[in-house]
């Protein structure tokens, strides 16, 4: 199954595109839209919490396998104040590595052609040497007014499609993995008890798996499993899933808790950080905001390292060893990427890093 992110700044059209391209379901910052009639299933999750929160861009990015980032006509015009968050969704999807995905043009009945070419142009040289570098712009509108209606949502279908059959195929290999559940809500459900949803990220859940959750670090049971509401036995890989859970309350249960045998759990952290190009350095003692999975906290910069000597401040484009202290346990795999934001400023990535 492949789960599609729909990013991109205020009023870029991407509530429009999403609700187009599948039916409304579960609903908070974040909104999916399934497309339960189609052969191939897919998840269309628009982040429309965003701009005003990071969070609900970087929990759709997270529970995703591909995006399609919404850019309107304005979305790159300098005297456009929205503008700065196209640049920032392009930040984080670099910083994320985020390998597939699509660049919508949003609003062609709006535009001209010529305009079109010169929004392609700068977007080829903003994104040269970033992870979407290789990414089609596909321009399209969701206007039944228009005097083209609909034009290029089809086509936009069509890709989609062809970067999914890529997306199954790696989602296969990593089935073979420990499993790991992302929970992005959850909820109690009278007579049912406590309900989770969340994505399959690696591994295959089964229906009666004696696992854990964590930060919680407690044993439970998954009592039975959904996806697009039909009862499954097992879900692979990528799975939207629906879960009953035995020996944990919902309450208990925050957005960014792990399904797992095995996690790491930690307040501090030792990150080997590379810096954006596009922040201001950062300083010892100031505060970012950590992301790593779908959890977020404010963390202060105990330390930063560069060669193994204790330097002031990590400079934009730089690379460097962060000590970072937070306050609430965060669980975590050695593999995972941790991203780091300064909310001061208004392009708010500021950085990306592992534990050592
Ligand atoms: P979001 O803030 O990114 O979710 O953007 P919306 O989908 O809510 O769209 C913002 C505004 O643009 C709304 O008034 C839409 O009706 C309008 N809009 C969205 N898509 C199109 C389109 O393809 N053509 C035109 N003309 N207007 C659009
Ligand atoms: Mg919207």
């Amino acid at each position: 199954m492949t789960n599609v992110a729909i990013i991109g700044t205020e009023k870029s059209g991407r509530t429009s595109l999403a609700a187009n391209l599948g039916k409304k379901g579960t609903s908070s910052d974040i909104t999916m839209y399934n497309n339960a009639k189609e052969s191939r299933k897919m998840v269309f999750v628009d982040s429309h919490g965003y701009p005003k929160a990071l969070k609900s861009l970087i929990t759709v990015l997270n529970i995703s396998d591909m995006a399609v980032l919404c850019v309107p006509p304005d979305g790159l015009d300098r005297n456009n104040p929205a503008s700065v968050h196209t640049g920032e969704c392009i930040v984080a999807l670099d910083l994320l590595g985020f390998k597939h995905g699509i660049i919508a043009l949003t609003k062609s009945d709006s535009t001209h052609m010529y305009a079109i070419d010169e929004l392609i142009k700068k977007i080829k040289l903003m994104t040269a040497g970033t992870s979407l570098q290789d990414w089609e712009c596909i321009s399209l509108n969701t206007n039944k007014s228009a005097k083209d209606p609909f034009e290029g949502v089809e086509d936009l279908k069509a890709k989609i499609s062809e970067i999914s059959e890529k997306i199954e195929a790696e989602q296969a290999e990593l089935n073979s993995l420990p499993t790991r559940v992302f929970i992005d809500h959850a909820f109690n459900v009278t007579g049912k008890g406590c309900v989770v949803l969340g994505v399959v990220k690696q591994g295959i859940s089964k229906d009666k798996d004696k696992t854990k959750i964590f930060p919680m670090d407690r044993d439970i049971e998954i009592r039975s499993i959904q996806s697009h509401d039909v009862d499954i036995e097992s879900a692979p890989t990528g799975t939207r899933v629906g879960m009953r859970l035995k020996n944990v309350q919902a309450k208990d249960i925050e957005r960014g808790f792990i399904i797992s045998d095995k996690e790491i759990i930690s307040t501090d952290y030792v990150l080997e950080c590379t810096i954006s190009r596009f922040t201001r350095a950062i300083e010892t003692s100031s505060v970012l905001h950590l992301f790593v999975g779908l959890q977020s906290e404010p963390v202060r910069v105990e330390k930063i390292l560069v060669d193994g000597k204790e330097v002031k401040e990590a400079k934009p484009g730089s690379t460097c060893v962060m000590e970072l202290l937070g306050n609430k346990k965060v669980a975590y795999s050695k593999e995972d990427r941790f991203l780091l934001a300064n909310l001061d400023i208004p392009q708010r990535f500021a950085g990306y890093g592992f534990t050592k």
